[in-house]
C-alpha cells in the first residue's frame, strides 16, 4: 500500500476545503459550481439595507450589528429623512439619533458612534466616506465586517464579510472549517472565483437568511443540495 508523504496536501475526494492550506482544484471546482448556481438564480444580488449614499450606507451597516436589516430599515427611513449627511447628523445630536434608532439593540452605543464617526468624517475626510479599509476601521463602531460590507457594496474592494449567516453556510457547505470569521473570510476569498467575489457575500447571506436557515434548513428546496456535504444531516430532520 502506498502511503502519502508526510508533507503532501490532504487528499479530499469530496472536493471539500481542507482544514488548512490552499483549496484543492476539486474544492475550487465545487465552489465555482455553487456560485454559478447562485448567479443563475440571482444574477445581481443586492443588500437588503436601504441607503441612498455612501454615508447612509455606512450608517446603516454600522447600525445593523446584532440587528436585522428589516429593523434597521424601519429606523433609518425616518432617521435619514431628518439627517442624511454627516453635517446634518452632527447637528441632530446624540439624543435625537437615539430616539430614531431606539428600536434597535445597543442603540445608545450606536447613536454615540454615529455622531462620533460623523464628526470624524467632517474633520478628517471632507464629509466623505473614505474608500480605504484602514480609514474606515478607524471610525468609531466600524470593525472589519462593516468596512468589508461598505467597500464591497461601493465597488471599492471585493470583500466577503462574514456574519452569522455566511459563517453557518460556509461551514455547512464545507467551504471553510475555520473557527473564526477572519479564517472563514480568508477561506472564502481563496475559493471564490475572482469575478464572483463581490457578489458572493450577498449570495451567501441571502442563502443563509432564506434557505440554509439556522434551524431546520430547507434542504429539500435548496438549489445546491447535491453539492452540499451537510444535506444528509438535515433531510428528514
Ligand atoms: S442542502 Fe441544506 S444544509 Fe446544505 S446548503 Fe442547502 S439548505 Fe444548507
Amino acid at each position: 500500500m502506498r502511503t502519502a508523504p508526510v508533507n503532501s496536501p490532504p487528499r479530499n475526494k469530496a472536493g471539500r476545503t481542507p482544514a488548512s492550506g490552499r483549496p484543492s482544484p476539486k474544492a475550487k471546482a465545487r465552489a465555482a459550481e455553487i456560485f454559478a448556481r447562485f448567479a443563475e438564480a440571482t444574477a445581481e444580488p443586492k443588500t437588503e439595507l436601504e441607503y441612498s449614499s455612501p454615508y447612509t450606507l455606512l450608517v446603516a451597516v454600522s447600525l445593523s450589528a446584532q440587528a436585522t436589516d428589516v429593523s434597521v430599515n424601519r429606523a433609518t427611513r425616518e432617521l435619514f429623512k431628518a439627517a442624511a449627511t454627516p453635517d446634518a447628523m452632527a447637528a441632530l445630536g446624540e439624543a435625537r439619533v437615539s430616539d430614531f434608532i431606539k428600536s434597535i439593540g445597543l442603540y445608545r452605543t450606536k447613536a454615540k458612534n454615529v455622531i462620533a464617526l460623523s464628526g470624524i468624517l467632517i474633520d478628517r475626510h471632507g464629509g466623505e466616506v473614505p474608500l480605504d479599509r484602514a480609514a474606515l476601521e478607524a471610525l468609531p463602531g466600524v470593525g472589519r465586517k462593516t468596512a468589508s460590507v461598505v467597500l464591497n457594496e461601493l465597488g471599492a474592494e471585493p470583500a466577503i464579510a462574514v456574519d452569522t449567516h455566511v459563517f453557518r453556510v460556509a461551514h455547512r457547505l464545507k467551504l471553510s472549517r475555520a473557527p473564526t470569521p477572519e479564517g472563514v473570510e480568508r477561506d472564502l476569498m481563496a475559493i471564490t472565483p475572482p469575478p464572483l467575489r463581490t457578489r458572493a457575500h450577498h449570495w451567501l447571506i441571502l442563502h443563509g437568511r432564506y434557505t440554509c436557515v439556522a434551524r431546520r434548513p430547507k434542504c429539500a428546496s435548496c438549489l445546491i443540495a447535491d453539492l452540499c456535504p451537510s444535506r444528509a444531516l438535515f433531510l428528514g430532520a
